[in-house]
């Protein structure tokens, strides 16, 4: 055996075949460390398929916007308005931030048996501002702030500052539960967001504004009738109103 360095007694390699193997286990060693990924021999750290992997896309807004699907339950009267429910749509001059008055830190409403007032859209008994009505001045012109801004498109503290304020039922343009029932006509459901994308300031505003004189048939077309097993009107029995904690909004986008 011949030494590879050719110098007596060295004995760092054998001989070439010795040299050749051990280069080659370099390489392999070299090449394995390169390309496979890190191996973990925690449990928690399983590598999950790629198939399971989800990958959410984000939608187009125009994408979006086209496939608004409203849903209102075909009550047992039809549901129309005329130009004088128009005229008592109200406004805003400055936006009232939701979910902030009556809301604790963590964005939960802060209901107090005593302190707290009901409100007759969403009937929760929370703190917070409420309407009063000079008109009935009763109960049921008491409105939550969230309440009267998502479902009629007004401030709570521009109506309390006008003393001349009347409430939505005084206008006949309320749109909660009990009084849609009243008239015949199916709960809502929670309609403020998929209202606000179709361009309208309110729930009031898209309901009167597309079954008024002037209705715009194409927002109609957005809707559909609803399905017996549709609960999204029966949920809101006990909590009407539009779920401002949802932050999703339930649209059926197309692919
Ligand atoms: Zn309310
Ligand atoms: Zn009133
Ligand atoms: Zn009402």
């Amino acid at each position: 055996m011949t030494c590879f360095c050719f110098k007596k007694g060295c004995g760092v390699f054998l001989n070439w075949l010795q040299l050749i193997c051990y280069l080659t286990f370099l390489i392999l060693l070299l090449y394995r460390i390169k390309i496979l990924p890190a191996v973990s021999y925690l449990e928690t750290e399983r590598r999950i398929p790629k198939e399971k992997v989800v990958v959410k896309k984000r939608v187009p807004k125009e994408k979006v916007l086209k496939n608004i699907v409203i849903v209102i339950k075909e009550g047992s009267k039809p549901e129309v308005y005329t130009e004088e429910h128009e005229k008592m749509l109200g406004d805003h001059e400055e936006a009232w931030e939701l979910m902030v008055d009556g809301y604790d830190d963590e964005k939960n409403r802060m209901y107090d048996e005593y302190a707290g007032k009901s409100c007759h859209q969403c009937r929760q008994k929370t703190i917070g501002h409420r309407t009063k009505c000079c008109k009935c001045t009763s109960v049921q012109g008491q409105l939550c702030g969230d309440c009267l801004f998502t479902r009629y498109g007004e401030n709570v503290l521009e109506a309390n500052a006008n003393p001349f304020w009347v409430c939505p039922v005084c206008r006949d343009i309320c749109n909660c539960n009990r009084c849609r029932r009243v008239k015949g006509w199916e709960p809502t459901g929670d309609l403020y967001k998929k209202t606000l994308y179709l361009g309208y300031k309110s729930v009031a505003h898209y309901l009167i504004h597309t079954r008024g004189p002037h209705g715009k048939q194409e927002d109609r077309d957005n809707e559909t009738a609803g399905s017996p097993t549709d609960k999204e009107g029966e949920q809101l029995d006990e909590k009407d109103g539009d779920n401002m904690g949802e932050d999703e909004i339930k649209f059926e986008v197309g692919t």
